[in-house]
């Protein structure tokens, strides 16, 4: 008895004391499991990664300082959702340059974006020696996870191409095409039809509601053999908006035949109900829709592509608000994964295009004024220059086209009133900065090109527009004539260019997410580190 009791008593004891530790330890063990692997994960389940196009810091600023400035600033609460993504995410700054070269291009740039691997200009998902690499889309597909991009460019363009592409030249946009067919990604929205019609424009029973236009130079058509591997094809804002994403649901949306409209051409009319062209906002949700439905996670790219073409015409107003588009795809994403903790995002942009700033001057400098500070008492505020006034923002915001646009409308009227009274007026009528008759006619006058190249792309035309400084950066031959126009209007509105091409600025770089993966983006980073950090998340 006695023995069994003092035997027993301690067992009890010590038992109770095993369950207890077990407890703490089982506890302690599930809060570091929660901790690590769900609450801050090393490893993210989604990835978006979401690229304007030519999007520098100053192009930023720009359309920060209109969210904030601008007197009747459209944008609800000032506050621009890539401000949010800076205060609420890290925040770094990216170089972009390329194997051997001082600037890149965007398909270089996308390629180390998407690969880690150095590589040169106008190439697209090879190294610098021409090696294929595989992208992070390739390599997410290869693990299981679905994969897509959305770009308001052509399906073929450099930037999308650059994450499932293997080509030596950004402009084998048919091949690319090709290059499509084999990643077969899960979602991909974009223009760029024309590279995917057969030559013979032979198109069956297929319902298109878009030009039909081919630049394939065979009968191939691949709209069909996408079909044959199981796509849903759209081609309308209605289509897309109707889609409804089943779990084995693969789809492409084709909704121009090249880029889709600038948003500064089309803005007017988005709120109809009949207006064909989704916005990027529209595009990327669809796309997360579909993508979220794999339970392995997705990798996504979503590229604002048209700020570049603004930058590379000069023309501030377009740039505006293609930047606002962007942002505004920018906050459905991040409502899309507010909430979440197993998604990355990062923004950011593949290179600044334009050398683009807003900038002080001589011009109209303002008369001195009263101030009330009691620093202030028998004297006048009088700054020796112009600094900008806010309401210029708000003016740039009303430029109701695009200069590529009004210069096509001047195109096509006819050869005999194309004069420069009639490119005054349909300037003047689209622009609330007004250029003068000799502005009009410096913007149409030519001189023989010296940087003459036989059968080139840009340089093949024996006259181009007479640009007067840094000729040498104006390499897209009549094109040329838009950033004319800017040049025009540019010291009303405060602003300067420096380039028609790109700059090799450091970029920002904004990371939101698990804060142990997203901190690994933070401070300087290259374009290279960036991809090989990506591919290492997927696992
Ligand atoms: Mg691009
Ligand atoms: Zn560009």
């Amino acid at each position: 008895m006695f023995i069994t009791s003092v035997s027993v008593q301690p067992c009890t004891s010590n038992f109770r004391k095993f369950i207890v530790s077990l407890f703490i330890l089982v506890s302690l063990f599930s809060l570091f499991w929660i901790y690590f692997f769900f609450l801050n994960p090393l490893r993210p389940k989604n990835i978006i990664v979401m690229i304007g196009d030519g999007m520098g810091p100053q192009q930023i600023s720009l359309a920060m300082q209109y969210a904030k400035q601008a007197p009747g600033s459209a944008i609800q609460d000032a506050t621009l959702n890539l401000e949010r993504l800076m205060q609420e995410g890290e925040l770094g700054l990216m170089g972009t340059y390329i194997h051997q070269n001082l600037v890149t291009d965007s398909a270089g740039s996308a390629t180390q974006l998407a690969t880690g691997a150095w590589t040169r200009a106008e190439m697209v998902g090879l190294d610098h020696e021409g090696n294929r690499r595989e992208t992070v889309l390739e390599k997410a597909k290869r693990h299981g996870k679905a994969v897509g991009f959305v770009t308001n460019t052509r399906m073929t363009h450099a930037t999308p191409a650059g994450f499932y592409a293997h080509q030596r030249h950004r402009s084998l946009e048919n091949e690319i095409a090709l290059d499509l067919l084999e990643l077969k990604p899960d979602v991909a929205f974009a223009g760029g039809l024309r590279h995917f019609l057969p030559k013979n424009l032979d198109m069956g029973n297929e319902k298109i509601p878009l030009m039909l236009v081919s630049k394939r130079k065979d009968d191939r058509n691949l709209i069909q053999e996408f079909r044959n591997a199981g796509y849903d094809i759209l081609y309308s804002r209605q289509a897309l908006e109707t889609f409804s994403a089943s779990h084995h649901a693969k789809v492409l949306g084709f909704f121009d035949v090249s880029n889709l409209p600038y948003v500064i051409d089309t803005r007017v009319y988005q709120q109809d109900s009949n207006f064909p062209y989704p916005s990027l906002k529209e595009m990327s949700l669809k796309a997360l829709e579909v993508l979220s439905k794999n339970k392995h996670g997705f990798v996504l790219m979503i590229e604002g592509g048209l700020i570049d073409y603004a930058g590379h015409y000069n023309d501030t107003g377009m740039m505006l608000h293609e930047l606002l588009a962007f942002d505004e795809a920018i906050g459905g994403v991040m409502d899309w994964i507010s909430g979440r903790r197993d998604t990355l995002l990062i923004v950011t942009a593949d290179h600044e295009t334009g050398g683009f700033g807003l900038s002080y001057s001589k011009n109209n400098v303002p008369p001195p004024k009263a101030l009330s500070g009691d620093a202030m008492k028998n004297a006048w505020y009088a700054p020796k220059f112009n600094f900008g006034n806010p309401e210029v923002l708000d003016r740039i915001f009303k430029q109701k086209k695009s200069f590529e646009k009004i210069l096509e409308e001047f195109e096509a009227l006819a050869k005999m009133e194309q004069k420069p009274q009639a490119l005054q007026k349909l300037t003047n009528e689209n622009c609330e900065f007004k250029i003068s008759l000799e502005d009009a006619q410096n913007i149409l006058k030519t001189e023989p090109n010296t940087f003459f190249i036989k059968d080139h792309e840009y340089l093949g035309d024996p006259e181009m527009p007479k640009i007067h400084d840094f000729k040498e950066f104006y390499v897209y031959g009549f094109e040329n004539r838009c950033n004319l126009m800017g040049r025009a209007m540019a010291k009303e509105q405060q602003v300067v260019w420096g380039t028609g091409t790109h700059t090799s600025t450091l970029v920002p770089i904004m990371s939101y997410g698990p804060s142990k993966i997203s901190k690994k983006f933070s401070g300087y980073i290259h374009s290279t580190k960036v991809g090989q950090t990506l591919l290492d998340l997927i696992d």
